[in-house]
């Protein structure tokens, strides 16, 4: 591997590549971009290049005792800080800036690659706000984030930022053949979940996640249709596990993009794709699905998205299972095949009297 084999990520990587040929290299950067879109990899990549003994074109040679070393996790220069519990804590900075009082055993530089910057507890982005302010020389921070909003202000302005873009999806599809042995097929219905993630798509990939995606869209097309009697044992049934819960409200928002694109844009699923617009569904929705879609106001479907999405965020600070998927069901069954109804429970063929 060297910095330049790193795909999908040119504009990141050759701005890299330029700095690393000029020699001329900021003491800290800020990697920005969702997760599984390279960023660690264009890290550890740029560590090679800077500690290669023989670089060739300014990268990595892969074969010499710097390299070699970092492939097998060993190199002193090269350390890694991740959280630990809820954050990376004070503690774990003060553990680095004793370093500092040496200069780097081997290399010509020491590469701290901070995992997840965002998850750094206040007191400890202090303390390293105090390193960045006063670089101890030939040190380079790269610093991994999911948003460089989620950083100190005061430490994305000390730090070179370098964004990450998604992956391309046939980027995405390509890995899962080489890497995980998916059929062509498979992967590209995979990578079509991932979002531009190669770790969201791995996570995809397992048997048993691929498959849960078919019940999400089969349950939230008998929203259709279900009785009221049968609608909260079927919610109750499917809220069994916090982690089950959550990866299925990641299928239901894109279930709900696809209704989107598919009643703004007009895309199709692959397998029938008109490519008038460029996009393509995730799913095959089915005929009755598409005409629902097809006939309520679009507003309302961006109001199911934010549903979803606010679902989501209410799992993350512990909201109910149950009652969360409840409101998400009855929303789609109301918005979306009732019509935008508030009570969209067929009144035919129920045994409920009063
Ligand atoms: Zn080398």
């Amino acid at each position: 591997m060297a910095l330049s084999n790193i795909a999908g990520q040119q504009r990141a990587v050759s701005f890299l590549s330029r700095l690393l040929r000029k020699e001329t290299v900021p003491h800290a950067f800020l990697f920005s971009g969702m997760t599984g879109g390279g960023k660690l990899a264009a890290a550890v990549e740029f560590a090679r290049a800077l500690n290669c003994l023989s670089p060739r074109d300014h990268d990595g040679c892969g074969l010499c005792g710097s390299c070699r070393k970092l492939d097998e996790g060993l190199h002193p220069d090269v350390v890694h800080v991740t959280s630990d519990g809820p954050g990376i804590k004070l503690d774990q900075i003060r553990e680095l800036v004793k370093r500092f009082r040496f200069r780097p055993f081997e290399g010509k530089f020491r590469v701290v690659i901070i995992h997840d910057a965002h998850r750094m507890l206040e007191v400890a982005a202090n303390a390293l706000l105090k390193v960045l302010e006063e670089p101890p020389e030939a040190n380079i921070f790269i610093l991994l984030a999911v948003e460089s909003q989620m950083l100190l202000p005061t430490i994305v302005s000390r730090c070179c930022q370098v964004r990450f873009q998604p992956l391309d999806d046939r980027i995405v599809a390509q890995r899962l053949v080489q890497e995980e042995g998916l059929s062509p097929e498979s992967a590209a219905s995979i990578a079509r979940l991932a979002e531009g993630s190669i770790e969201k798509a791995r996570w995809f990939s397992v048997q048993d996640r691929s498959e849960g995606w078919k019940k999400v869209v089969d349950r939230l097309e008998n929203l259709d249709t279900i009785s009221i009697l049968d609608f909260f044992p079927m919610v109750s049934d499917w809220a069994k596990g916090r982690e089950f819960v959550e990866r299925d409200l990641e299928f239901i928002k894109l279930w709900v993009r696809d209704l989107i694109l598919f009643r703004v844009a007009g895309a199709r699923y692959p397998a029938h794709a008109s490519t008038q617009s460029g996009a393509a569904l995730t799913f095959d929705l089915n005929a009755r699905t598409r005409q629902a879609a097809g006939s309520i106001p679009v507003e309302h479907l961006f109001i199911l998205y934010q549903r979803v999405e606010l679902a989501m965020q209410g799992l993350k600070v512990n909201a109910n299972l149950q009652m969360t998927l409840e409101g998400v069901c009855l929303a789609i069954k109301d918005f979306l095949y009732g019509k935008g109804n508030w009570n969209s429970f067929s009144k035919r063929g129920q045994a409920l009297s009063f």
